[in-house]
């Protein structure tokens, strides 16, 4: 059993918005389990990181979502062979981006012509991975738990954990659907003692720091073709500051 991270997921924050992309990783346990799809802007980095190792779409057996919204989801349909695995109220009350848009209701159903499985707490997902409820960011928001064999856990904690800011604060900065749900599920997750997180929107990390960095490159494109690229590198620094 191991664990891939397919595309490292990121969050930017900038004077205009934020953009983020969503982590996508590939737990090859007695079946492929992926967590997380990704959405269509980055489907062909998708496409190439799975060429890059060797992996097929038609080689994943299931599908978690950890929650409907788009940039977790929207890559699903890459995906038509696979069991899609969704929180049991994410697929009542799940959304993609707000609630009452008459695209989630089309988005469900296309689901639901798809192998789907809904699932509560603790469901079991592979022979080595399970379901954990965290809601709050979103209604049916789960995580995945993954115990090896010598006891070690990692947990994909999707945007219920989205980066180690949250973790250390003990609430995510957003949250689309209740607030304290939010700050309990990140508890909950924290009350595992994992030994790794592998969260939505940033690097690794456990109790201790970040375990792996991810350098992220922007390229501001400008129709004249003189385009500026920017690379940021994590570099050891002081320990960061919290503020309640
Ligand atoms: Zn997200």
């Amino acid at each position: 059993m191991d664990v891939v991270r397919i595309m490292p997921g990121m969050g930017v924050r900038s004077n205009v918005g934020t953009m983020g992309a969503a982590g996508v990783t590939l737990i090859n346990d007695d079946v492929r389990v992926l967590v997380d799809t990704g959405h269509y802007g980055t489907r062909d980095w998708l496409k190439a990181e799975f060429a890059r190792r060797k992996v097929s779409p038609q080689d994943i057996d299931v599908v978690v979502l950890t929650h409907l919204h788009w940039d977790h989801c929207l890559n699903v349909e890459m995906f038509p062979g696979a069991k899609i695995v969704l929180g049991e109220d994410e697929l009542k009350e799940g959304f993609l981006a707000e609630p009452g848009r008459p695209q989630n209701e089309a988005f469900k159903d296309a689901l639901r012509k798809m192998k789907l499985e809904t699932v509560g707490d603790g469901a079991r997902i592979s022979k080595h991975a399970t379901a954990l409820l965290t809601p709050g960011h979103s209604p049916g928001h789960i995580s995945v738990v993954l115990k090896g064999d010598q006891g070690q856990l990692t947990v994909m904690s999707g945007d219920a954990v989205p980066n180690y800011r949250a973790y250390l604060r003990e609430f995510p900065d957003i949250s689309f659907y209740d607030k304290a749900k939010s700050a309990e599920s990140v508890k909950k997750v924290k009350r595992l003692h994992p030994d790794l997180v592998i969260p939505g929107h940033d690097s690794p990390f456990n109790g201790k720091g970040y375990v792996e960095r991810d350098d992220f490159t922007l390229i501001l494109r400008r129709e004249n073709e003189e385009n500026s690229t920017f690379t940021f590198r994590h570099t050891p620094a002081d320990k960061p500051v919290i503020h309640r």
